[in-house]
Formats: structure tokens, C-alpha cells, sequence
């Protein structure tokens, strides 16, 4: 393609997601050519660890890529194309508070959805828009492609704080779910279909699945497979349908089929159980061993662990790490921009009309095509009933959020919670966050 080099800073070096991300870039230079390579994080010891080994993975397999791991943002952020951002502001430990304070009175507790989802958007808020502001203050050409989360909440903030940034607000989930309903209509991959989706982030539903090439519509088969087996794999793959997919994730993708039939016209999220099945979310929980466990006794361990045997090695050739391939979407979303591709994607952008009878300036998540200049979002239309009642509840906790941190404003964060479909009443939403104040208090602004 063309012969211009590119240079990334991965923000967040020290994250599990990391190595698997270095591996796609590698693998993919014949389409996104790099020429530099940076890590930037603000925890020195833990980026360090994952920075070791990437070190050498990029020497032995791309020596031509400059590479530098640092925590100073100037070095960090000076002569950089793309930010690829994916911080956890307060890392596993507070993730692990979110998910078992509200679990204490009865309530769900996830990363991103409903009080846990909150607590996370208010520590993220301020560290995704110090990363913005490096970037416009280092290399203000830049495009920061962001998938850190509470992703619906920090879109928001951004949208109100940094509304002239170039920044791209995505998620995987649905690139996810599409490779699976590639899979259950019969297809190699999510590349063989073309899809409609609306809603927000982790709040959203397909409303169309045809095959790429002769245009048939797939839904009727992929929805009588989800109505009886959500996506879950293994009906149709037996046990490399669920190979590598964390016991709780299987019940993630299990769960769907319980809601899917509310509405026999489109697919829905599997994020949506959340909303729509919170007391089985509460009765599968354990508040001694929840999702954040999970992860520090699996991937955690499992990254690191082979992070530190490559940095002892003194080599990667025999490295356990692949490609990330649900990554792919970040070289699909940079290419877009460099050689203004107008490649459809899904992206959380403000809705604008784009979504005809719904908030304008809601963030919403909608295809877009996207080029040099960034998303053009496609008209989506008139939306149901009963996705608009949902949506509307959803974005007002998102906003609500975003105005008490602005504002420092209990009150506000108060409604927040209350407003959550997760949450049973306001008595319950203010033992949640008096604990959750408490639980954040070197993160949040002091609340007044
Ligand atoms: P992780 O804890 O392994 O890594 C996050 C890193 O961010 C840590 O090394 C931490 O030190 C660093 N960090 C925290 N605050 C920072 C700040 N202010 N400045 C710089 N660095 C900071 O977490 P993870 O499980 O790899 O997840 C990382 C992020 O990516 C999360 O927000 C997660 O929800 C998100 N994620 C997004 C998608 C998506 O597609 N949207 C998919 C998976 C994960």
C-alpha cells in the first residue's frame, strides 16, 4: 500500500490485552506498516513486565519497529499517529470492589453495567481525558482510538469535555457476536456477513444479518438457534465451540436465550442480560469469587507467567502468545483513517438524527462509514418501542453520571444508580454508593 510508516503509543502498556495486540500489529504491517511502537502506562512496575517480552517479540520478529516503554507522557506522546488506548483507572482491585459492593444488597455487580459499571465511568472519566490531552498537547495530528472502559460512559464524557478531540469510542463485543453468527448461519466468518445493529454500548441489538455475497437474510436461522442456545457454540461445535471461553462467559453467551424472544425481530447483546435478567445474574453470583478472580487466576496469571518466561528466555520463538484476532478491528478502525477506506463500522459516536426518534445528542452505538475525516454515522431511522423505552432509561444514567462528575454532585450520582434498571429502589442505590464513595475515594471528586 502506500509507503508512509505510522507510529503508535499503546496507553495502558501494562494491560493482559497487550501482548495479543502486539502480535496482530505484527501480523498485519503488510496493511498498517509501523515504524514505532511505544507502551505508555502510569503503574512503572507492572507495564514493565508485559514491556520485557514485547521488547523481544518485536526485535526477533520486526526489528525494522523502534519500540520504547515509558511512564512520561511527553516521551510518550510526542510523534504518534494513533493512540490505542485501554487503561482500567484503580486496575483488578477496585474492578473487584465494583462488582462486590452492590453484590452485598442484592444487586448485580459487572465492569461496565449497571453500579459497578458507574463506580468504573466516574474513575475513568479523568484518566482517558488526561490521555486526550497529552495527545492533542504532543501530537495534535493524532487519533486516539479509544476501548477503555465504562466505553458508553466515557464516550459521553468526552463528547461534553473534549468536543473537538479526534477520538473513536469502540468495542469488541460486537465484532464477537457477529464471528458467532457467522458461525451458527453456516459461514466461515464475521467477514462472509453484513449486519444493522442500534443501541448503546453494551446496550444494543441487530436488526438485520444477510449473507455478504447473495445477500440472504440469515436471521431466522441464527434467531432459532439463539432462542434455543443464546451463542453458545457448543451445539453446533461441540467442545471447540466453547475452547478457551471462561466458564462465565459461557453462561454469558447461554443466558441470551432467555431474553432474545422479547422481540422476535432483531438479535440482541449478550450485555443485555444485565437488564433483562438481573435476578438470575444475582442468583449466579458469588461474592466471595467474582468475574475479576476469574481473571486474575486465569489471564492474569497466564500473560504474566508468560510474559516473564520470554524475558528469562532472552527470546519469544517458542511463545504461547497469538494473535489477538478479536483485535483486528483496531487496525481495520486506523487503516480506515490513513487511507480513508469509508470502512463500515460500529462505533459509539453522538446520534445527531441518525437515530430519528431518539435523543440527538445521546451517544449512541451505530454503524458508521469511516474515513480521513472520521465516522460519517448512517441513518438508522425509527427505532421500537420497547429498545427506545430501554435506551432512554440507559442514557439518562450515563448522562446523570457524567454531569455528577462535572459537577461533584451526589445528588446526581444518587439518580444515577436509582435510575438503573439493576437497582430495586433509591434506598437501595444510596447504601450502594455511600459504600462505593467510600471504596473510591482516591479516584472520584469529592462528591458535595
Ligand atoms: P489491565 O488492568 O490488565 O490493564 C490496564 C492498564 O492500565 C494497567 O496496566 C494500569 O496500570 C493502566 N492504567 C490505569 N490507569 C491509567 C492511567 N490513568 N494512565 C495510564 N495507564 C493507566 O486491564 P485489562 O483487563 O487489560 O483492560 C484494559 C481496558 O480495556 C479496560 O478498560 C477494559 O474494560 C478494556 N477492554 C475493552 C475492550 C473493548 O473492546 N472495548 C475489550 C477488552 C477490554
Amino acid at each position: 500500500m502506500q509507503d508512509k510508516k505510522f507510529s503508535v503509543v499503546i496507553a495502558g502498556g501494562g494491560s493482559t490485552f497487550t501482548p495479543g495486540i502486539v502480535m496482530m500489529l505484527l501480523a498485519h504491517q503488510d496493511r498498517f506498516p509501523l515504524r514505532q511502537i511505544k507502551f505508555y502506562d502510569n503503574d512503572p512496575d507492572r507495564q514493565k513486565i508485559v514491556a520485557d517480552a514485547c521488547e523481544i517479540i518485536i526485535r526477533e520478529r520486526a526489528p525494522q519497529i523502534k519500540f520504547l516503554a515509558t511512564t512520561d507522557p511527553e516521551t510518550a506522546f510526542t510523534d504518534i499517529d494513533f493512540v490505542l488506548a485501554h487503561i482500567r483507572v484503580g486496575k483488578y482491585e477496585m474492578r473487584s470492589k465494583d462488582e462486590k459492593i452492590p453484590l452485598k444488597y442484592g444487586v448485580l455487580g459487572q465492569e461496565t453495567c449497571g453500579p459497578g459499571g458507574i463506580a468504573y465511568g466516574m474513575r475513568s472519566i479523568g484518566g482517558v481525558v488526561e490521555i486526550v490531552h497529552y495527545m492533542e498537547k504532543y501530537s495534535p495530528n493524532a487519533w486516539m482510538l479509544n476501548y477503555s472502559n465504562p466505553a458508553a460512559i466515557v464516550a459521553e464524557a468526552t463528547r461534553r469535555l473534549c468536543p473537538n478531540s479526534r477520538i473513536l469510542n469502540i468495542c469488541d463485543m460486537p465484532i464477537d457476536i457477529e464471528g458467532k453468527m457467522a458461525q451458527i448461519a453456516g459461514r466461515e466468518s464475521l467477514h462472509d456477513i453484513e449486519w444493522k445493529y442500534f443501541g448503546l454500548n453494551h446496550f444494543g441489538w441487530w436488526t438485520s444479518i444477510k449473507d455478504k455475497k447473495t445477500g440472504e437474510d440469515l436471521m431466522p436461522k441464527i434467531r432459532d438457534y439463539v432462542w434455543k442456545h443464546g451463542y453458545n457454540l457448543k451445539y453446533i461445535k461441540g467442545d471447540a465451540g466453547v475452547q478457551h471461553v471462561d466458564p462465565s462467559w459461557q453462561v454469558t453467551f447461554e443466558m441470551v436465550k432467555g431474553f432474545a424472544p422479547l422481540d422476535p425481530n432483531t438479535l440482541p447483546n449478550t450485555y443485555l442480560k444485565y437488564y433483562l435478567c438481573q435476578d438470575d445474574v444475582v442468583a449466579h453470583s458469588d461474592i466471595k469469587h467474582t468475574r475479576t478472580d476469574e481473571v486474575i487466576e486465569g489471564r492474569e496469571k497466564e500473560v504474566f507467567t508468560e510474559c516473564r518466561r520470554i524475558a528469562a528466555a532472552g527470546t519469544a520463538k517458542e511463545t504461547s502468545f497469538v494473535v489477538d484476532a478479536h483485535a483486528v478491528y483496531i487496525v481495520d478502525l486506523a487503516t480506515a483513517i490513513a487511507y480513508n477506506t469509508k470502512a463500515n463500522m460500529l462505533l459509539i459516536v453522538p446520534n445527531e438524527g441518525a437515530i430519528e426518534n431518539f435523543d440527538p445528542t445521546a451517544m449512541v452505538e451505530i454503524p458508521c462509514l469511516v474515513g480521513s475525516d472520521g465516522p460519517e454515522p448512517l441513518v438508522v431511522g425509527k427505532i421500537p418501542q420497547f429498545q427506545k423505552g430501554m435506551m432512554e432509561q440507559q442514557v439518562s444514567v450515563e448522562k446523570l453520571t457524567v454531569d455528577a462528575w462535572i459537577e461533584h454532585s451526589y445528588l446526581k450520582l444518587w439518580q444515577a444508580l436509582t435510575l438503573s434498571k439493576t437497582v430495586p429502589s433509591a434506598k437501595v442505590a444510596k447504601l450502594i454508593l455511600d459504600d462505593l464513595i467510600e471504596a473510591n475515594k482516591d479516584f472520584w471528586p469529592e462528591l458535595k
